[in-house]
Formats: structure tokens, C-alpha cells, sequence
């Protein structure tokens, strides 16, 4: 039996159940899958649960991708990379670190026939994702990279980050129309890493004109999943461009943590089929 948990704070509305739930249903796997609400400061308890339950391992959200670090006997490559964790497995009473945020959008990058290498990329924020993935992008080859903000320093503070990891040519800037529509002129990849569009949050982009700026080619990227076309990619869509929704990088990161909680590598295309109308049921 494979026991399964995901932790955060808050976790109520925690997709991932359903996530992992319906990829385990789809690849026969007996298991059980507890959301549990760790609050900040309260890692080690659970840690020591985990052991004395026998959780085979346990995805993690807000507030401890961080924070788990010195708890880790070891981590891969990737959360070595991003200093952060959202993947842990437990095995003879230790802990082990893994990231698979970044290669769970890369999979549904490549699958709507885009990749960074070469690639001219766009990012809107600069929160925790939009680090994550400017620092993905340059690590894949990016041919340049632009991280466009409201608050412009946290833009400058990825930009230096990267440029000190990985010789690659990275801008920063605020974040307005003006300054996405000149960006978007030199762009195949633009991802929106902002709740802008998101449900339940009222801002949304002032226009949308800086669409017309993008070459006919490039991929609008947006990292929400709920709705599942958010104005960004309406718009886009509207246009003729290629659109990709947060769902992607979503089902495919939680797919690559299940390989490593089962040790067994699968097939993730036809289980992602599967789990994406799942989710999307769950969403309607
Ligand atoms: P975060 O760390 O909170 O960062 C949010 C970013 O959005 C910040 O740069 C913030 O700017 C900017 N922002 C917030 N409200 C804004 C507004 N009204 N106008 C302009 N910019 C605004 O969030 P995150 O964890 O990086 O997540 C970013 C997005 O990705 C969210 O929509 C989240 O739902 C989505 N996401 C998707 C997945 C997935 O699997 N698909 C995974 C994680 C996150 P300031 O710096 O100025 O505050």
C-alpha cells in the first residue's frame, strides 16, 4: 500500500488530491492520499508522523518548500537548483528531496510543441513561479529572457539571480502595457506567472493590446488553470495564437512526483489525458 499525503497551509482547496487520486486510479495502484494542514513552524511534527505512520512520501505547498531543506538526507538536481522542495519520499526512516515543478511545465511546454532552447521567453511577475521558471529557462537554452513586474525590484532581484547561475541574456522591468507590448515584439514564449485573470481575483490586465505585438508564432502561456481559458488566452486564441493554461505544468509535476513515489517510470501522456477531464470536471 502506498500512503500518500500533501502538506501546506492552506490546503483546503488543494487540487492535488484529485490530481494524484485519479493518476494512481488510472495506473491501478492501491493507496491512500491525505491532505493535512501544516501550518509554518509545525514541519518536524509532522516529520516525525510520517515516519511512525509509514508515508511512503508527500507532496508540499505554502509555506515549507523551503523550509524542509535541513530536514533532507539528500536532494535531486533540480531542488538543488531552485532551493526549493515539493516532493518528498520517505525511505528507512529518511527523508528525500525532490523538485518537479519546473520539468512538469517543461512536459506540457513540449507538448503544446514548444521548447525554451532558443527560445525567446517573456515572464509577467516575479513571485515563486516566475523565479522558478526563468531559471528553468535558462538553465534549457533560452536564446534571451524578459521578467516584466509591478514591483520591478524583485524583477531585478531574479535577474541578477540567474545571470550569477547561468550566462544567458536577461532583462528586468516594470510591468505595464507599454513595457509588455515592447517585450512582447521579440518574443516566442510569453507566460503570465500573475493571478491577473485568475478566478476569484478582480484585477485583470488593463488591455490586452500588447497581443497584437507578438509574432504570429509564439505561444501565450498562461500559469492559471482556473478558469480554464483565462481572458489572456481567450484574446490570444482570438487572434489565431497558440495558447497553453496552467493544467500542464500542474498534472504533469504531480505525474513526475508519483514516479517518484512508486519508483517506477510510466507512460505520462495517456494518464495526463486522463487526469486533465478529471480535473476539469472537478472545476466546472
Ligand atoms: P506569488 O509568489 O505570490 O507571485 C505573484 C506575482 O504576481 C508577483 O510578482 C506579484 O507582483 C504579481 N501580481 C500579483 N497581483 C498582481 C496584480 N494585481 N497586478 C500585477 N501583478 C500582480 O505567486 P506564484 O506562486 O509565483 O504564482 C503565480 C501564478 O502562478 C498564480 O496565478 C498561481 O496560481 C499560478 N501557479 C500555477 C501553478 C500550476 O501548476 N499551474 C503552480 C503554481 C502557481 P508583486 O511582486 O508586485 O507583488
Amino acid at each position: 500500500m502506498v500512503r500518500l499525503a500533501v502538506i501546506g497551509d492552506p490546503i483546503d482547496h488543494s487540487l492535488s488530491p484529485a490530481v494524484h487520486s485519479s493518476a494512481l486510479d488510472a495506473l491501478g495502484v492501491t493507496y491512500t492520499y491525505e491532505k493535512v494542514q501544516v501550518k509554518k513552524g509545525e514541519l518536524e511534527q509532522f516529520l516525525a508522523y510520517a515516519k511512525e505512520e509509514g508515508i511512503t512520501g508527500f507532496n508540499l505547498t505554502m509555506p515549507h518548500k523551503v523550509d524542509i531543506l535541513p530536514y533532507l538526507s539528500e536532494i535531486d538536481e533540480a531542488a538543488e537548483r531552485f532551493q526549493s522542495v515539493n516532493t518528498v519520499r520517505v525511505e528507512d526512516g529518511k527523508f528525500y528531496g525532490y523538485n518537479t515543478d519546473a520539468d512538469g511545465y517543461t512536459e506540457a511546454l513540449k507538448g503544446a510543441g514548444y521548447e525554451f532552447q532558443d527560445s525567446r521567453v517573456v515572464i509577467l511577475g516575479a513571485g515563486g513561479v516566475a523565479r522558478t521558471l526563468a531559471l528553468e529557462a535558462a538553465f534549457r537554452g533560452a536564446k534571451e529572457i524578459c521578467v516584466l513586474n509591478r514591483t520591478v525590484e524583485k524583477a531585478e532581484e531574479i535577474c541578477a539571480m540567474v545571470k550569477n547561475r547561468q550566462k544567458v541574456e536577461i532583462t528586468a522591468g516594470i510591468m505595464n502595457t507599454a513595457s509588455v507590448s515592447a517585450a512582447c515584439e521579440t518574443c516566442d514564449i510569453l507566460i503570465n506567472a500573475t493571478p491577473l485573470g485568475m478566478q476569484g481575483i478582480s484585477e485583470e490586465f488593463e488591455d490586452f493590446s500588447f497581443l497584437n505585438r507578438l509574432p504570429r508564432t509564439a505561444l501565450v502561456s498562461d500559469l492559471i488553470y482556473n478558469p480554464d481559458t483565462t481572458q489572456l488566452l481567450f484574446m490570444a486564441r482570438e487572434q489565431g495564437l497558440a495558447t497553453l493554461n496552467g493544467l500542464g505544468m500542474l498534472i504533469y509535476q504531480a505525474l513526475i512526483a508519483d514516479q517518484i513515489y512508486l519508483k517506477k517510470e510510466f507512460d505520462r501522456k495517456p494518464i495526463y489525458e486522463m487526469v486533465s477531464k478529471a480535473v476539469r470536471d472537478i472545476l466546472k
